[in-house]
């Protein structure tokens, strides 16, 4: 028998990079479509902003996007705590979706809403879970023929994660009233909190005030108890 080589090392050139309502880690909900209202931009980077490239892409309504998880440590450990778990018990990384992960890839199915190839080519998109800047590999169209499968088993994952009801104080709805994008921030705000983004080991309600950034502004919120389940509160919205 002969022995099987290590496969030989790969290197990639990122195709393009990120601009998104996120312009930090914490809080970006954990997969794409959870927060529908979160736009991005991919801009293409030569010598990947080629209009030919993009040629009939705007046909297909979604498409993948491999990217790398760049503000991600890159250490990595066989097994890893899903917040899905409660942040306690521990799976094998390649069992989840963790960012933590060898070569540090992502796969995000996003909604293409427009290519704009006037100055290059960038690409724009609703429901990215990425952080502005993230570096982008590559991008394939969504065939929901081939890849939607309604009756997969998701195991520790089997549902959508659970909501959380979100409100507004008076000092944030004024912040809102006075902005142009009121409307759409609202939206991205109330789709973002409904995920409860505090750690995992706070999950109890307490009086503590926690803060997002979303697009340019510090969305301070904290967690109340309500009769059903956590309801979370926006105290204000500053600028970040
Ligand atoms: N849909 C992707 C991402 C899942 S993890 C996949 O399955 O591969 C989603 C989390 O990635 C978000 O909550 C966000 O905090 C984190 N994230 C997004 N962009 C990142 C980046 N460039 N580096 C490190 N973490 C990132």
């Amino acid at each position: 028998m002969t022995e099987i080589p290590p496969p030989p090392a790969v290197t990639l050139s990122p195709i393009g990079v990120i601009e998104s309502d996120y312009p930090d880690k914490f809080g970006i909900p954990r997969q794409p479509g959870l927060a529908p209202a979160a736009r991005a931009r991919l801009v293409l980077t030569p010598p990947f902003d080629d209009p030919l490239a993009v040629r009939g892409l705007e046909a297909f309504s979604h498409l993948w996007l491999t990217f790398v998880f760049h503000q991600s440590p890159l250490r990595w450990t066989p097994l890893v705590r899903p917040p899905r778990l409660g942040g306690n018990a521990r799976v094998g990384v390649f069992a989840s979706r963790s960012t933590h992960r060898p070569n540090r890839l992502g796969l995000s199915l996003v909604e293409l809403l427009e290519i704009d190839t006037r100055r290059g080519v960038s690409l724009r998109l609703n429901g990215a879970d990425l952080v502005s800047g993230t570096p982008v590999l590559d991008i394939k169209p969504y065939l929901p023929w081939a890849e939607a499968r309604p009756e997969a088993r998701a195991g520790f994952a089997p549902e959508a994660p659970l909501r959380c009801a979100v409100g507004f104080a008076a000092a944030a709805e004024a912040t809102l009233t006075e902005r142009v994008d009121g409307a759409s921030l609202r939206e991205l705000i109330t789709q973002v909190l409904a995920q409860d983004p505090r750690p995992a080991y706070r999950k109890g309600a307490e009086q503590r005030t926690y803060g997002v950034r979303l697009r340019d502004v510090d969305v301070r919120f904290r967690a109340l108890a309500a009769d059903a389940g956590t309801r979370m509160e926006v105290v204000e919205i500053v600028p970040a």
